[in-house]
């Protein structure tokens, strides 16, 4: 079982499906699925095309997280590495220094002969001055438009694995490190009790490190949607009783039997894929303290693929 956040996991968690059909371990079949998404320039959020800071710059978070062993890596505000995904998994291998920043995280990148480019694309930089004009124009939020891929698997031996990649907040602040790379808030794995990763803003989601949370659920017997949903339901109404705002958050886990969960406060999609049925895309919508579900309809599949390849200027 493999399951990633949005539609943009779609090819990806087809690659990692596939690759557990043929007996990969969870941890690679997540590694390839995010890299897909952030090998893919049209997906804006992710990777190569992700969205700029501030300064017209794409600084990238990312994190992997080993289920069996609790191993960890991650990065964060990283330019110029074609694959934030995979350095994290090879940083999940130290024993000291598994999450590296910024410069640190670069150099590291070039002594380990990661692949390194430019991770601005024209449409990028079209975008963000796109957006620049309309935040000096009309009191548009700069931070609107993110999105993290997140992706948790199970492989045919009980091992669980998760990991994140985004460009974090459109215009962030250079420097700013969301909720993505951080373990127990962007995601968290545990193969004796689960898997979950989430995606929204990541200044809420770190303050209740919901991707521990749910798994910690998980862990008491709870199933995933109700572990998921207690997650998020908590930590909305402590919020909320302290006077606070709450942003979108978004939470996709998966028990160590393979049943999948999700909570989420927007709109959101996600996708599954299982040993017997191919990767699909599901829509959701919170309902009350749940959510509804429902299968992807082709016209919002199709709908999807012409709004990616938009030019910018309609788009941002
Ligand atoms: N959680 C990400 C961040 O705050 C963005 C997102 O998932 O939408 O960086």
């Amino acid at each position: 079982m493999i399951a990633g956040t949005w539609r943009m996991a779609l090819e990806g968690v087809s690659k990692g499906a596939h690759m557990l059909a043929t007996g990969a371990s969870a941890g690679d079949a997540v590694t390839e699925a995010v890299r897909a998404v952030e090998d893919y320039p049209l997906y804006k959020s992710v990777g190569l095309g992700g969205l700029p800071n501030g300064a017209c710059q794409v600084e990238l978070d990312g994190a992997f997280m080993d289920g069996d062993t609790l191993d960890f890596g991650a990065v964060a505000a990283v330019k110029d590495v074609k694959n934030p995904v995979s350095l994290a998994r090879r940083l999940s291998t130290e024993r000291f220094n598994c999450f590296l920043v910024g410069a640190g995280a670069e150099d590291f990148a070039r002594v380990e002969l990661f692949e390194m480019c430019n991770m601005l694309t024209e449409r990028a930089k079209r975008a963000f001055e796109i957006r620049s004009r309309k935040v000096r124009e009309s009191n548009l939020s700069p931070y609107d438009g993110h999105d993290t891929v997140g992706v948790v698997a199970l492989d045919s031996s009980g091992s669980m694995a998760c990991a994140t990649s985004t460009s974090g907040l459109f215009m962030k602040r250079p420097g700013r490190v969301g909720d993505s790379p951080l373990c127990g808030s962007g995601l968290y794995a545990d193969s004796r009790f689960g898997a979950a990763v989430a995606t929204g803003l990541g200044e809420e989601i770190m303050k209740g490190v919901l991707s521990y949370e749910t798994v910690r659920s998980m862990g008491e017997g709870l199933d995933p949607d109700s572990a998921s949903r207690r997650s998020l339901k908590s930590f909305i109404d402590r919020r909320i009783q302290a006077g606070r705002r709450v942003g979108a958050i978004s939470i996709l886990c998966c028990s160590r039997d393979g049943r999948v969960g999700v909570a989420t406060n927007v709109e959101f999609s996600f996708v599954i894929a299982r040993r017997d049925s191919p990767a699909k895309v599901y829509l959701v919508s919170p309902d009350g303290d749940g959510v509804k579900i429902q299968e992807a309809p082709v016209e919002w599949l199709e709908a999807y693929e012409r709004r990616i390849k938009l030019p910018p200027e309609e788009v941002f």
